[in-house]
């Protein structure tokens, strides 16, 4: 698909074409709208200034779910179209969305009674048209939750949500945009918007960001241009000379090994130090803890990244709910952290502000950030609604079409797979599951370490997927990064023997990226 001397095709692709859209952002937003772009026939290109998915959409809790949070700020609309969003996603994307179920318990000091929860989990329910929760005795929460803590322990509900690998999410929507005739480019960074004399944006001034490339740039026009740089949405905004608006707030994670907190199903309850709701979940063999919500004031250009009293926090959500497992930072895997954009309200608790997505028209450049990963589909609509005056007649949106693509005979591939690998493989690849079992050697196709992730997998990351640099493949390619100690560094020699050869890099090039992997893992990412 992006194989070797695919950037050189597209580059030469975008002066030459007449575009009728421009997205900025690779992330799932800007993936969203090109996907949907795309399936009505309009020549859209998207760019992104690093690698796809490199902004928040690889750095969320990894939740597809409908919010109970924005149910107690009661923002009904959100949430009901977050619900709605979740289970099609878990209808479409076996394999890649699965179902998750949660625990809420309830101790007899709780602030709000357990009834308020079980009504407010009723509604929920009722919004996605299903029956799924209920109630726990004492007992039943111990048994399934074995470790939680027990003092004063009432009982507790269970329902359901979903969750996924949110940068793999990015990729396939973007990969089957791609397929469909969607032009896509990472690396590829926006540094100015080209006005008309009538003040309207007509397209971007582009530089080419691959090491390769001597840092190139390009016009490109086209008659839409949308701004989906998610927190760095206000950035581009200057640009047209509006004002900022946004307020960014970053929320930060704690990742540890699954025998330290031996869960299968996730658990969420109010931190005790400020009431923010919490939880702790299962995740790719790991356990996730999240997530703290403060704002970012640091330079954006930097990647984001846990601070020492966030880290405290997490641990306190830890010792809260598993008071007997004594957690310390000794114990964690990694930690990393994502940034949200928020309209800014000046609220003094940052939770309070609307998790909502806004869309703003101005001087031709329509921005849209906010929302969530679960709601993207919905995002790329709204989007693509409020400039459909501007888009050429024959583009008409059709909510109907599946989000992701239906498997066809086309995805079947015939080795011998254990059930879940192979449902995670179709789920992760879609239509090029097969090509990546037909490039693997036999010894590829079984798991790395301790991970669900395959060795095949970093020999199609390698070959297929438009890795620039090698945190592009352990962080989101595959997510090693984040699930194994070190970052995965104590693997890189194996990993080498599969990816050297395949990202056609010298040794000098290879130990320079092994060298800036390190140091990325231990500037953002270690305990
Ligand atoms: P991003 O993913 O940040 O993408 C924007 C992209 O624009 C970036 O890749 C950036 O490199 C690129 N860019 C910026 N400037 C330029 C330029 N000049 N030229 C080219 N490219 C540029 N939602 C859920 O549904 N479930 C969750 O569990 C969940 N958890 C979350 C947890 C946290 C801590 C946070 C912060 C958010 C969470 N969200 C969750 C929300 C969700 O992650 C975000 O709404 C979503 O990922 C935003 O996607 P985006 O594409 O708008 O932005």
């Amino acid at each position: 698909m992006w194989k070797q001397g695919w950037r050189e095709e597209v580059w030469s692709q975008l002066i030459s074409e007449p575009w009728d859209l421009i997205i900025i952002g690779g992330g799932i937003t800007g993936a969203g709208i090109l996907r949907e772009a795309t399936r009505i026939g309009l020549r859209t290109l998207l760019l992104e200034g690093n690698d796809f998915a490199s902004g928040t959409s690889s750095r969320s809790s990894k939740l597809v779910h409908g919010g109970l949070r924005y149910l107690r700020n009661r923002q009904i609309r959100i949430t009901f179209e977050s619900v709605r969003e979740r289970e099609r996603l878990l209808d479409q994307g076996r394999g890649l969305i699965s179902k998750l179920s949660f625990l809420f318990p309830v101790y007899s000091d709780s602030k709000v009674p357990g009834w308020v929860f079980g009504l407010g989990l009723a509604f929920y329910d009722l919004l996605g048209f299903k029956w799924a929760h209920r109630h726990y005795r004492i007992h039943e929460v111990i048994e399934r939750w074995p470790g939680i803590r027990q003092e004063g322990l009432t009982g507790g509900y269970r329902y359901f949500d979903a969750q996924t690998d949110d940068a793999r999410l990015v990729l396939r929507v973007l990969l089957e945009s791609v397929q469909e005739g969607g032009v896509a480019l990472n690396y590829a960074n926006v540094e100015r918007l080209m006005r008309h004399s009538s003040g309207d944006v007509c397209g971007v001034i582009v530089r080419d960001c691959d090491p390769s490339s001597e840092g190139r740039t390009t016009e490109v026009t086209a008659p839409v241009v949308i701004n989906a740089t998610g927190a760095w949405a206000d950035d581009l905004r200057m640009n047209v000379r509006a004002r900022r608006r946004l307020r960014r707030l970053r929320g930060s994670h704690l990742v540890l090994p699954i025998d330290k907190v031996p869960i299968s199903r996730a658990i969420t309850f109010y931190h005790p130090q400020n009431r923010r709701p919490v939880f702790i979940f299962p995740w790719e063999g790991t356990v996730i803890v999240g997530t703290t919500d403060v704002d970012h004031e640091l330079d954006m250009q930097a990647e984001p990244s846990i601070n020492h009293s966030e880290v405290e926090y997490l641990l306190e959500t830890v010792h809260f709910a598993f008071p007997s497992l004594n957690i310390s930072t000794n114990d964690l895997i990694s930690t990393y952290a994502g940034v949200r954009a928020v309209i800014d309200t000046g609220k003094a608790d940052p939770s309070r502000e609307s998790r909502e997505h806004v869309i703003w028209l101005e001087n031709g450049l329509l921005t849209i950030t906010g929302g969530k990963l679960t709601t993207f589909r919905v995002m790329a609509h709204d989007a693509l609604r409020a400039i459909q005056h501007r888009l050429p007649s024959h583009a008409r949106l059709d909510r109907k079409k599946r989000v992701l693509a239906k498997p066809s005979s086309k995805t079947a591939f015939d080795v011998e797979l254990d059930i879940s690998t192979r449902r995670r493989i179709l789920g992760r690849y879609g239509e090029a599951a097969p090509a990546l079992i037909a490039a693997s050697r036999r010894e590829e196709l079984r798991p790395i370490e301790n991970t669900p992730f395959l060795w095949a997998e970093i020999r199609w990351g390698a070959q297929a997927e438009g890795v620039i640099h090698l945190d592009d493949l352990l962080m989101r390619r595959m997510r090693l990064g984040i699930i194994s100690p070190e970052g995965g560094t104590g693997l890189l020699d194996q990993i080498r023997e599969i990816a050297q050869p395949e990202l056609g890099w010298n040794d000098t090039r290879w130990e320079e990226e092994a060298e800036a992997y390190r140091k990325l893992w231990l500037s953002a990412y270690a305990p």
